[in-house]
């Protein structure tokens, strides 16, 4: 089969997937998961001695949950190849510093994630699962996707992202045009050449979509269909100013090195892509949120079965009037150390567990999460705020950037009394700037340095 062969099977084979509930999601996961299970005990030395188990629920249950580190520690005995990291590595930097993105060894191409923190890791994806991904990506991204003709109609997808990646060039014939821009280039750099394309579909990362909303704002003809946010967290406040200046709803992918895990639909709610990964959820404590644990229930050439992501997820609730099946997000609020941690107050002190805290468990002094979200509701809910950077080194104090600076006092205030409010010790609040940040590094606004105590306190 051909490559654009293969990419337009899989499209199909998505548009044609009939999951009406969650019986029959079930069912499917069930199946998928049996069979990638069953081939992994002999594809990946790492799982060679994991025991069998009787049903599909124990199956899963006797594989190890994997953290990132674990990934990268065991990543020759995680793949079909047994390619080492440091092979892999090599390879991808190489094809990186000459801005061609194709890697490949062994027959597979080599992405290197973005590593925000931590060590930097690569992800290897053979043809056939690049085609599957453009396929399933094409159904739930292009206008008209999962309708009849979607991809008849065609269109021009602009692409802003770290790499040109494989994963996209599958796609790039036919009916649907492809152009990738680099996101290494200053995003102002990318507008004239945007504005020749004229794309439908506008993918990028929240900071480049508000630069090109500002752009269409002083009159560039960029006038896309579809607009996703993608590689960051959507902020609400730059979700808004996006709408404001492109005149279209923002909708998100929800992406990782872990697999294409989800997409908003027709009705702009984030899905998760349960069709194609398995989701296991760890709950926090204020059962809203979650940490998912995720295993790929089609990738060969990576095992990617039970990983533990950094993220931060935060459930919806209700069925989508779009009538998907799949869960809903409310939000993918940022990766675990976006959360803060703070003591708890002591008992008798101001105001009890409320908004912003996980609740009343544990003692006082115990250190607590405050999430991302409500930080971002505290400073940017003060007049005249419009950017800003929290970063926190200790439990007791952080780092607070806004700009405008004069506007400093105000949000530090609102920041303190938020975290009061929610029954935890406010810290000291420092003044700093708003730093000038890489092209390719992401922007977070709310950071933590210091790691999780795990007992009791894990956000
Ligand atoms: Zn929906």
């Amino acid at each position: 089969m051909t490559n654009r062969a293969a990419v337009v099977a899989a499209y199909a084979a998505a548009r044609l997937r009939r999951l009406p509930d969650r019986a029959a999601v079930e069912a499917w996961q069930g199946r998928r998961l049996r069979r990638v299970l069953t081939a992994a005990r002999e594809r990946y030395p790492f799982y060679r001695d994991v025991p069998w188990a009787d049903s599909p629920a124990a199956q899963l249950a006797a594989f190890p949950v994997l953290e990132k580190a674990d990934a990268v520690a065991h990543f020759a005995d995680l793949n079909d190849r047994g390619l080492t990291l440091a092979a892999c590595l090599t390879a991808a930097r190489a094809a990186e510093a000459r801005r061609d993105f194709t890697a490949s060894l062994a027959g597979v191409s080599i992405g290197l994630s973005s590593g925000t923190s931590g060590r930097q890791t690569v992800f290897l994806t053979s043809p056939a699962e690049r085609a599957r991904w453009a396929g399933e990506a094409l159904a739930r991204l292009l206008p008209g996707g999962m309708e009849r003709g979607g991809l008849v109609r065609g269109g021009r997808v602009a692409l802003v992202l770290r790499a040109g990646g494989p994963l996209y060039e599958s796609v790039g014939s036919g009916r649907v045009a492809f152009r990738f821009f680099d996101l290494a280039v200053p995003a102002e750099e990318h507008v004239a050449a945007l504005a020749s394309f004229r794309p439908t579909v506008l993918a990028a990362p929240p900071h480049v979509l508000r630069v090109v909303a500002g752009a269409v704002g002083r009159g560039a003809p960029i006038a896309p269909e579809r607009v996703l946010s993608v590689a960051e967290v959507l902020d609400p406040h730059d979700r808004r100013a996006i709408e404001a200046g492109l005149g279209v709803r923002v909708d998100q992918v929800y992406q990782a090195t872990e697999g294409f895990l989800g997409a908003s639909c027709g009705e702009g709610r984030l899905h998760l892509n349960e069709d194609l990964v398995l989701v296991e959820r760890e709950w926090h404590d204020d059962g809203r949120r979650f940490t998912p644990v995720v295993t790929d229930l089609f990738r060969t050439t990576q095992a990617v079965i039970r990983r533990r992501l950094d993220d931060v997820l935060v459930a919806g609730d209700g069925a989508c009037p779009c009538g998907s099946p799949f869960a809903v997000l409310d939000a993918v609020e940022g990766r675990a150390d976006d959360v803060l941690l703070f003591r708890r107050a002591v008992a008798g002190g101001e105001a009890g567990a409320g908004a912003g805290s996980s609740g009343a468990t544990g003692a006082p002094g115990d250190l607590r999460p405050f999430y991302a979200d409500f930080v971002r509701g505290a400073v940017l809910g003060v007049d005249g705020v419009a950017d800003f950077r929290v970063t926190q080194h200790a439990p007791g104090s952080v780092a607070l950037a806004v700009d405008p600076a004069h506007a400093f006092p105000a949000a530090a205030a609102a920041l303190r009394a938020a975290v009061v409010g929610a029954g935890l010790m406010p810290p000291e609040v420092e003044p700093a700037a708003i730093t000038p940040r890489a092209p390719l590094e992401k922007v977070r606004r709310v950071r933590r340095t210091f790691p999780i105590e795990r007992e009791g306190s894990r956000p």
